[in-house]
């Protein structure tokens, strides 16, 4: 599927088309386009990794413009399983400290940042319900997708049946070595072990959100490696680096 996609120097995968019916905007940006400097060269979202604010500022304005969107609500993330629920629209920026997952009903355009981890979008088109994750390997452990999907049927009134969901590019199976993966990991996880303590994480996703009543033939894997793909930032590959943006916005 080639979903790529360029805007004035911004380039980004679009896979709104995934979501039958449409209703949702589900983009995921690669770092080209922006004005950071290395390490963070160039499109870097993250104001906690040591860029420059003005820099940052000036790259959430220009996805705020490749989208047409007027306002990015972010997290500052902590690898938790905190779970926000957004339902109003925001006439500026705001970034929440303390929260790994948004829930909204909303148009409001919702944004994760990563370098390796996974972000993991959700809606119901039924019920216009959207929701957008961070999965790092905490984040798989302490379940957030099932804390983000709970908040979706209790609060939301969302089934679980009617969710579709898409694992954005991420640290791919080639990629994800956890040698120390017996105190770090729980048995369970275990089975997603390759050869040589390399671990399929997205695949540890798709079990999650099966599990918690998604269908099969609604969870969808992006099959880009961030690591392996240099057109994102990976903390894996350079450490010292910027945080790519997925954003999710409803559509009217
Ligand atoms: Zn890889």
């Amino acid at each position: 599927m080639q979903n790529q996609a360029c805007r004035d120097g911004i380039f980004y995968q679009d896979y709104s088309g995934i979501f039958k019916g449409g209703g949702i905007r589900s983009v995921f940006f690669q770092r080209h386009g922006g004005v950071s400097r290395t390490p963070y060269d160039s499109l870097n979202v993250s104001v906690n990794v040591g860029d420059r604010g003005d820099h940052v500022g000036e790259n959430r304005q220009r996805i705020k413009k490749v989208l047409g969107i007027p306002s990015l609500l972010s997290l500052g993330q902590v690898h938790g399983d905190q779970v926000l629920s957004a339902t109003r629209l925001l006439p500026e920026d705001r970034e929440v400290p303390g929260y790994d997952a948004i829930v909204s009903n909303t148009t409001q355009a919702l944004m994760i940042q990563q370098a390796d981890c996974q972000a993991v979008t959700l809606f119901d088109p039924f019920m216009k319900v959207a929701a957008v994750a961070h999965v790092g390997w905490k984040g798989s452990v302490n379940g957030i997708l099932g804390k983000t999907i709970d908040v979706m049927t209790r609060e939301f009134s969302c089934q679980p049946a009617d969710i579709i969901g898409v694992i954005s590019p991420s640290l791919g199976a080639c990629c994800a070595e956890f040698r120390g993966y017996r105190t770090t990991l729980p048995s369970w996880m275990h089975r997603f072990k390759g050869n040589n303590d390399y671990f399929d994480f997205p695949a540890i996703s798709r079990f999650q959100l099966a599990e918690c009543g998604l269908s099969p033939v609604n969870i969808h894997r992006i099959e880009i490696c961030t690591r392996c793909d240099s057109n994102y930032f990976s903390f894996r590959r350079d450490q010292d680096t910027g945080r790519f943006a997925t954003v999710v916005a409803i559509q009217d």
